[in-house]
């Protein structure tokens, strides 16, 4: 009996599940391709992470409105490891909070800058890319 090579397993990067308000937040990223933004219908305050009541004027009213993704690299992480496995070819990445121009804070996975080049204070865009129907994964690249 001769013994046959299997091939290697592909490896699936996990998709999360968001519900809720957190879902409201990609379902709009997903069908347009654009980041939007939780923005008070009562005062015009922008927040991130979505929440229900605005924390300026307690109103419940709001809408997800697309923003230009513009920001500035606010603080990161260089991350040397991965629990999920199907992520050890992207290893080492960073993780990005990003200052948008409107004012929220996101979290994104920066691109196209070496590790050892990234500092806080890079202008950079965050662009949402769709991963199936309920989640957007959103990226940050260096504004050139
Ligand atoms: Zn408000």
């Amino acid at each position: 009996m001769s013994e046959q090579t299997q091939p290697a397993p592909v490896a699936k990067k996990y998709v999360p599940r968001p519900e809720g308000i957190n879902l409201e937040f990609h379902l709009p990223a997903v069908a347009t391709g654009m980041l939007h933004i939780q923005r008070c219908s009562a005062c015009g305050t922008w927040r991130h992470p979505p929440r229900w009541y605005c924390p300026s004027c307690h109103s419940p009213d709001y809408s997800f409105e697309p923003v230009s993704g513009r920001g500035t690299l606010y603080s990161l992480a260089i991350n040397h490891f991965t629990v999920d496995r199907a992520w050890i070819e992207e290893v080492p990445f960073v993780t990005a909070v990003v200052e948008l121009e409107e004012g929220p804070r996101v979290v994104g996975s920066l691109r196209g800058v070496p590790v050892d080049q990234v500092d806080i204070g890079l202008a950079v865009v965050v662009t949402p890319e769709a991963r199936g129907d309920e989640f957007a994964f959103l990226w940050v690249d260096p504004v050139r």
